[in-house]
């Protein structure tokens, strides 16, 4: 029986835009682009299964191809449906370990000095290479001593003591590897006189759905769901400072996993949108002038909400920064689509534009608003990379 869960794909006007924003497509012959990956075949697949094409696991569900299309087909959320629908899942101990990112992350941070060492081993990274198939080349986040919730039950008290208050999402990534940036946004939030809550929270699926665990990304986000909401008093907004797990909780939760987010949909807000909006209430904290110059690297997937201009507007706030706004292309990472061995040379490949843009630009530090991305500028340039919150602490540190 044909089921049409989603049935964008009868939108397409075949006009290929998608195709030329597509930066695997670019990258590689091997992935014929959008168009033909998505809606083009659909219509045979949902027909017959046989007819499905392998070259759908070129796709790193940047979605680019959705930015540009003039009509709305949900292109990359097409492609990821049918590699789980239709392409065999292998189970491979390195997808695993890459997507259990609570459960790998939790058990490194107990023993983060030992970790942090053997990952820096060329011995270590060779067998990763060989048995995992992780490339040596790929650098890797350190692991944090204690976990971010940790530093924070110290704070949780005087937290709630504020009379404004935000939900703030930290996702993995501030919690095993940049406790930093939570601490950041902390000192950002608490100078303008917002409290921050954390309530309980799994990882927000993002790399359980791009390596295929799909029942555990719908059970964590119905926990997202149910704990986010559980807490929500009247005038509070969520907060991410990533922004993939910032568009996982507000699209992918709906679009691709199929669950009903709409107790907290409207609350839902990436962190430089909220500042942005509080700054213009005028409650934007003291700053002295940072007197850089940095380049901002835009994220495929806050383009794809729509955050871009707000993070930018809320940079120019920021004193003393002379700002670069680089041209919007795609680092190549897509989470952990550049970690992987099979993918890494075109990863790399998308990326150049990229670095050498960044090089062009002549700056002292780069920004953005991805930890990945931050992991892929860093790796190819010799640049810090920053998040906007990060910069924000500092103006206020001055
Ligand atoms: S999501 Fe990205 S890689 Fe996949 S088809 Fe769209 S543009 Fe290409
Ligand atoms: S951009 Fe949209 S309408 Fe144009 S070919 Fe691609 S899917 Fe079809």
């Amino acid at each position: 029986m044909i089921t049409l869960e989603n049935i964008s794909f009868d939108y397409c006007i075949k006009c290929t835009v998608c195709t030329i924003y597509c930066p695997v497509a670019r990258a590689t012959h091997l992935f014929p682009g959008p168009k033909q990956s998505g809606p083009d075949t659909e219509r045979l697949r949902i027909k017959n299964p046989a007819l499905v094409d392998e070259s759908l696991k070129y796709c790193s569900n940047c979605k680019r191809c959705e930015i540009a299309c003039p009509s709305n087909v949900k292109i990359a959320d097409l492609i990821q449906e049918a590699k789980w629908r239709y392409l065999k899942q292998k189970f491979r101990f390195r997808d695993y370990f890459m997507s259990h990112t609570d459960l790998v992350g939790s058990a490194a941070v107990k023993m983060s000095a030992l970790v942090n060492f053997f990952m820096s081993l060329s011995i270590v990274r060779f067998f990763m290479e060989v048995f995992l198939r992780i490339p040596m080349r790929r650098v890797f986040p350190k692991y944090n001593s204690k976990t971010f919730r940790n530093w924070y039950r110290q704070e949780e008290k005087a937290q709630h003591a504020f009379q404004k208050k935000a939900l703030y999402f930290h996702g993995c990534y501030v919690n095993y590897n940049n406790a930093s940036l939570g601490k950041d946004l902390v000192k950002v939030l608490n100078a303008m006189g917002i409290g921050v809550i954390m309530p309980r929270e799994k990882c927000c699926g993002v790399p359980l759905i791009a390596n295929g665990y799909l029942t555990k990304a719908r059970k964590n986000a119905s926990f997202n769901i149910r704990s986010l909401a559980n807490n929500l008093q009247n005038g509070m907004t969520v907060i991410a400072t990533s922004s993939s797990c910032s568009y996982a909780l507000k699209y992918e939760y709906a679009n691709l996993l199929r669950l009903d987010n709409s107790a907290i949909f409207n609350r839902i807000e990436y962190i430089t949108k909220y500042l942005y909006n509080r700054f213009e209430e005028g409650m934007a904290p003291k700053m002295k002038p940072v007197n850089l110059r940095a380049a901002y690297h835009a994220p495929c997937h806050l383009e794809r909400m729509g955050g871009v201009m707000y993070t930018i507007d809320l940079l120019r706030k920021i004193p003393g920064l002379d700002l670069v706004i680089l041209h919007s292309e795609c680092c190549g990472i897509a989470g952990t689509y550049g970690f992987k061995k099979e993918y890494y040379d075109i990863s790399q490949k998308i990326g150049q534009e990229l670095f050498r843009s960044i090089e062009r630009a002549e700056v002292e530090l780069v920004i953005t608003d991805c930890e990945t991305c931050k992991m892929q500028i860093e790796m190819n340039t010799p640049y810090e990379v920053i998040h906007p919150v990060t910069l924000l602490a500092r103006a206020i540190d001055q």
